[in-house]
């Protein structure tokens, strides 16, 4: 006998179970072993500053209220950092939660949204959540290619287009001339979200001036890279004061948690700290580029907080160097999408983990060769 339950929605039961990263944690569940080096998810192995625990540690006996539904401290301190105004500002569950939700704003049932193939994956499990219909263009010598996604975005008319400035998983960048000449190409019928995850590693040139005014704009960060605040789920978008208020029809109030507020102004404060790892990432990626280097591999140049590294071969050899690392207890990724999928990920880590992966990867090499 069928069990009888109520039906799902027609979106729910035709979506796949599938989710967009398995991690390392269920990995390491799989394995019954734990990874020695966590170079996989692009965290920041340096952590947090000491000023923004010692924020924590003393808040802590705060945790049984409510936070502020309104995220307003935060959301002023951002304001002023950026020097735009606080309605400018919606701060939500990491760059992942303000995704989701951009998402529920701006697509319709089985409209198009275009995007990269092969770019970050949590941006299309919500575009298909939300009932969209991808259109992914496919990168150009590593970089997304910016004149592809425009044509893309004029031929299918879409509403929604999603650009990770630098890039994951290639590390690529573009600078902004050119990025202002696509968002002034856009049609301003259609959303631009630019993520710009790694937005502290990248040069300055990089991100182009914050345009409020640009009503098709989106500017969405995170203070879990280079803040080195992943866990804490804290992320912001920055953008025209009437987008940002359609926000407050749908976000999670209580989403933002209380502690994730005060770490995230307390990082926000320690522009020092951020400096300090800013240079210890750029020392981290080079390290990582020579490490590939001895081996015959080839780096490829990051704005990042990782650095991907073409192995040289095709996406199967790839896959075996990754099977092979994973096997010797070193926590990486790779870039799955065809042409892409030549290269592993390593994620800037601590010293004793970049000497762990040094150690281990002419042998996982070794194996895959075999
Ligand atoms: C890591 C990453 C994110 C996730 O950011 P959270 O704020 O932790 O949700 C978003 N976009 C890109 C491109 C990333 O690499």
């Amino acid at each position: 006998m069928p069990v009888k339950r109520p039906a799902f929605t027609p979106l729910i039961a035709a979506l796949p179970s599938t989710v967009p990263f398995v991690g390392p944690e269920a990995q390491e569940r799989a394995r019954g072993r734990l990874f020695h080096a966590r170079l996989g998810a692009n965290e920041s192995s340096f952590g947090p500053a000491p000023s923004v625990i010692a924020a924590m540690q003393n808040a802590a006996d705060q945790m049984w209220k409510y936070c502020d539904p309104d995220n307003y401290d935060l959301k002023a301190a951002l304001a002023a950092h950026y020097s735009v105004g606080i309605d400018n500002v919606v701060v939500g569950e990491g760059i992942d939660g303000v995704l989701g939700i951009a998402c529920r704003l701006f697509i319709g049932e089985g409209e198009p949204v275009v995007t990269s193939l092969g770019a970050y994956p949590t941006f299309n499990f919500h575009v298909a959540g939300s009932g969209g219909r991808l259109v992914p263009v496919p990168f150009k010598d590593d970089h997304e290619d910016l004149d592809g996604l425009l044509k893309a975005v004029k031929h299918e008319k879409a509403r929604l287009v999603y650009l990770s400035n630098p890039d994951n998983p290639m590390g690529s960048w573009w600078e902004t001339p050119d990025l202002l000449a696509f968002i002034d190409k856009l049609p301003a019928t259609t959303m631009l979200l630019l993520d710009e995850a790694y937005g502290e590693t990248a040069p300055a040139a990089a991100l182009p001036p914050l345009d409020v005014n640009r009503a098709n704009v989106l500017r969405i960060r995170t203070f879990s890279k280079a803040y080195g605040l992943a866990g804490i789920r804290i992320g912001y978008a920055i953008g025209e004061a009437e987008m940002i208020r359609a926000f407050e029809k749908v976000r999670n109030h209580y989403g933002v948690n209380k502690m994730g507020q005060v770490a995230a102004q307390a990082a926000l404060a320690d522009q020092d700290y951020l400096a300090s790892v800013v240079t210890r990432v750029a020392t981290g990626r080079e390290r990582i580029a020579s490490i590939a280097r001895e081996n015959g591999l080839t780096p490829l140049p990051s704005a990042t907080n990782f650095v991907t590294i073409d192995c040289g071969a095709d996406g199967g050899f790839a896959k075996k160097v990754l099977d092979e690392l994973l096997a010797r207890d070193c926590f990486v990724r790779k870039p799955m999408a065809p042409v892409l999928d030549r290269c592993i990920r390593i994620s800037v880590g601590l010293d004793h983990e970049l000497d762990f992966f040094a150690e281990e990867l002419p042998k996982a090499l070794a194996a895959a060769r075999q």
